[in-house]
C-alpha cells in the first residue's frame, strides 16, 4: 500500500465538483485516509509549493490556491502516487487524456481542478504539511 496527497482545488470546489471528484476517487478504488476542507493562507500555499518558488507562475499559483476553500486528502492504494496522477491527467487540461479529472473538470493550466504528489518524498512532505499522524485513519 502507498499513500499520496491530493487536493480538490478552489476552482473545482467553487464549481460544485467536490462530489463528482470524490465519486471518481472511490470508484477508482482509493481509500481516503484523511480529509479536511480548508482555505489556505497565502503563506500556507507558498510553503506547500516551495519547490516552485523560482517559477514565473508561483505568485499566480499561490494567489489562486489561497483564493477559496479546497479539499485536502490523503489517498491510499497500491501504487497510489502514480495511479492518482494517471486519474488526474496532464497538468494542462487541454493536453489531458479523455476520461481524466483535469480534462473533465479543469479549465486551464492554472485552473486545473486537482493536485497530486509526484514522488514518495513529496507525498511524505505534503501529507505531513497538512495532517498529523493522529488524523490518518
Ligand atoms: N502551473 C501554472 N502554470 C504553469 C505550470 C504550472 O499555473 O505554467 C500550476 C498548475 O496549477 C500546476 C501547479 O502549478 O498544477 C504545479 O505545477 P507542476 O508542474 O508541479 O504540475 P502538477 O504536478 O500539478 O501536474
Ligand atoms: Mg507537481
Amino acid at each position: 500500500m502507498e499513500r499520496t496527497f491530493a487536493i480538490i482545488k478552489p476552482d473545482a470546489v467553487g464549481q460544485h465538483m467536490i462530489g463528482q471528484i470524490l465519486d471518481r476517487i472511490e470508484t477508482a478504488g482509493f481509500q481516503t485516509r484523511a480529509m479536511r476542507m480548508a482555505r489556505l493562507t497565502k503563506k500556507e500555499a507558498e510553503g506547500f509549493y516551495a519547490v516552485h518558488r523560482e517559477k514565473s507562475f508561483f505568485g499566480g499559483l499561490t494567489d489562486f490556491m489561497s483564493s477559496g476553500p479546497a479539499v485536502l486528502m490523503v489517498l491510499e492504494a497500491p501504487d497510489a502516487i502514480r495511479r492518482w496522477r494517471d486519474l488526474m491527467g496532464a497538468t494542462d487540461p487541454a493536453k489531458a487524456a479523455p476520461g481524466t479529472l483535469r480534462k473533465a473538470f479543469g479549465t486551464s493550466i492554472d485552473r486545473n481542478a486537482t493536485h497530486g504528489s509526484d514522488a514518495p518524498e513529496t507525498a511524505a512532505y505534503e501529507i505531513g504539511y497538512f495532517f498529523s499522524g493522529i488524523e490518518l485513519i
